[in-house]
């Protein structure tokens, strides 16, 4: 049976009110919050109030809730700030830089000429070899060994 609350997790204590944040949207599945590090002002965080460490430790059907609640921050972000657009960023593991093993999104908004780091765009050696990698992280995802952990 898995655990959905973790009594050392700073976002469990943070949705149980234990410790303040700055709320900004809470519905029976979903916490909203804002950042304390922001990149930019209004930086929110959109985090399950269930216990999932990663994205792969949440069963499937807490995303329409969950893409509801992304909708509605960003929606109120672009309206609050005048950002033109935001990103969605959702760290999972360490060496993707994920501090809080607590699955959350990352809503940021966005301005034209903001000086945010583009992400590199690397290129493949050639067509055959993205080809191949496309097919066997194909064959991987068909044999069910990828994905929802539940
Ligand atoms: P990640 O690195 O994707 O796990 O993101 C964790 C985020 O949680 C970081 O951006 C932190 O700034 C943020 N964070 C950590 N503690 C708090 C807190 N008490 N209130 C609000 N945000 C927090
Ligand atoms: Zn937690």
């Amino acid at each position: 049976m898995k655990k959905f609350v973790d009594e050392s997790c700073i976002f469990c204590k943070i949705i149980a009110g234990d410790i303040p944040c700055a709320r900004v949207y809470e519905d029976e599945r979903i916490f909203a919050f804002l950042d304390i590090n922001p990149i930019v002002a209004g930086h929110t965080l959109v985090a399950f109030k269930a216990h999932y460490p990663t994205l792969l430790d949440a069963p499937a059907d807490e995303g329409k809730a969950l893409l509801e609640a992304v909708k509605k921050v960003a929606g109120a972000l672009l309206g609050v700030t005048k950002a033109g657009g935001f990103n969605c960023i959702q760290n999972n593991f360490r060496c993707a830089g994920q501090t809080v093993f607590h699955s959350h999104w990352h809503i940021v908004p966005r301005f034209d000429n903001d000086g945010l780091p583009d992400w590199p765009g690397g290129k493949y050696d050639d067509t055959s070899t993205m080809q191949e990698l496309a097919r066997v992280i194909s064959t991987h995802i068909d044999s069910g060994a990828a994905g929802d952990s539940q």
